[in-house]
């Protein structure tokens, strides 16, 4: 049914003579197109005619002797499937012939009235439209059928239209949405001013906008989706809509933190792993160096531990680094940075701590360790830890230079006695 073919097939269903000559007199004038004709006389007639042909177009007159009146249209549109219908009204009446499109017909034309080429353009524009029409209807099912969710918005972001897998995502049905201003809809108000800012001047200025953002269902929940916004111009150039495409990432999100948990600490205990710590160790000596701040460095190593694994077990020895692990978290605050090295080793960077400040923490997380009683069959256990300190200075000391020093001051207490605390003095080395 495409309009651009040079010849177009009708069916004029039409049992006065007259009017047909009339109608194919209309058509066989001089044109382009070419139509081949096909005049039957009612509609049973018409449907024979069907059998033998595909036709791209029907002009239906409405008393005919098997059918009268808005009746016809609708048994015509019965018979012909999706065929369009140009209805041919005998009268000038207009409220009539919208009626007839109601009924099912595609457009009308009046009788005798069809001027030079009348008749032609009406053909021409309904098969262009039921084109469109076709055309629409796909554009419409593969976007009701994507996985992504997508909205089109006019150029206040007020929604015109979303698809099925919108409300999955966002729980408001297409009704709800409608009309509304989007950002009213999911807004989470956890991205700054700035953020939404700059993706505006980014659109527009006519860009397409790609991001990721964390918005509001309408249960209240927050999700994370990648969100791909194009502006869509008119013949002018200027924005009428925006359509925005969006992709629920949340659950990717959800596994990057646990990839990044799994990569960054260490598993029987939770805290940070050895990487990490001397990751943060080489960027807070930096930082010191840079602005002078006082940050404190502790090496803690549980006393005698391969005894406890000997005599109790590797489960018990487990069991001593948890609880060991729990009273170091405690003692941490959030900047700081509580790792276990390897074995029974552990440090923590005390950001903002000077050397007095470190030195009461190391001794109240000693005293603390020094409680714990942990019941077993063969007697209860209980461990020590020996801790070294040293401060990451203001000079060109890099982490791994306070490390060392931490460690040599944590050797110290070890020698001394073990269960203590010592702090690094540059005359021991
Ligand atoms: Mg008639």
């Amino acid at each position: 049914m495409n309009p651009s073919l040079s010849v177009i097939r009708v069916l004029l269903i039409e049992d006065e003579a007259g009017d047909a000559y009339f109608a194919k007199n209309a058509l066989t004038k001089k044109h382009i197109i070419n139509f081949e004709i096909i005049w039957v006389q009612s509609l049973a007639l018409a449907k024979d005619a069907l059998i033998e042909t595909c036709f791209d177009i029907v002009l239906l007159d409405l008393s005919l002797p098997d059918s009268q009146g808005l009746e016809t249209v609708k048994m015509a549109r019965q018979i012909l499937g999706d065929i369009p219908i140009i209805v041919l009204t005998g009268c000038c009446d207009t409220e009539f012939a919208l009626t007839t499109l109601k009924a099912g017909a595609n457009d009308y034309m009046v009788k005798g009235d069809f001027g030079f080429d009348g008749l032609t353009r009406v053909i021409r524009h309904v098969l262009l439209r039921s084109e469109m029409e076709v055309h629409n209807l796909l554009l419409v099912a593969a976007l009701n059928a994507a996985a992504n969710a997508i909205v089109i918005t006019d150029r206040d972001a007020h929604v015109k239209w979303s698809n099925p897998a919108f409300s999955q995502l966002t729980g408001y049905s297409l009704e709800e949405a409608m009309g509304k201003n989007i950002s009213e809809l999911v807004k989470s108000g956890l991205q700054e001013h700035s953020f939404y800012e700059n993706m505006w001047q980014h659109l527009l200025a006519g860009k397409q906008w790609r991001g990721e953002v964390i918005n509001k269902r309408k249960d209240g929940s927050l999700y994370h989706e990648e969100l791909n916004i194009a502006p869509v111009k008119n013949h002018s150039g200027e924005i009428i809509s925006f359509i925005g495409i969006k992709e629920d990432i949340s659950e990717r999100k959800y596994l990057e933190e646990i990839l990044l948990t799994l990569a960054n600490t260490d598993p029987l205990t939770g805290l940070f792993n050895r990487r990490v710590f001397l990751e943060r160790l080489e960027q807070e000596a930096e930082r010191v160096s840079r602005l002078g701040e006082s940050v404190a460095l502790l090496m803690l190593d549980l006393d005698f531990f391969k005894r406890i694994n000997d005599t109790y077990g590797h489960a018990m020895g487990d069991e001593v680094l948890k609880q060991f692990s729990q009273i170091m978290k405690a003692h941490s605050r959030n900047i700081d940075v509580p790792a276990r090295l390897g074995g029974e080793e552990f440090a923590i960077l005390l950001l903002s701590t000077n050397k007095e400040a470190a030195l009461m923490v190391a001794e109240r997380l000693r005293e603390q360790v020094a409680e714990i009683v942990i019941p077993h069959d063969k007697g209860d256990v209980r461990m020590t830890v020996s801790i070294g300190g040293a401060l990451l200075s203001s000079g060109d000391n890099t982490g791994e230079i306070v490390l060392n020093q931490a460690d040599s001051a944590m050797y110290k207490a070890k020698e001394s006695g073990r269960n203590r605390t010592c702090w690094f003095d540059s005359s021991d080395e």
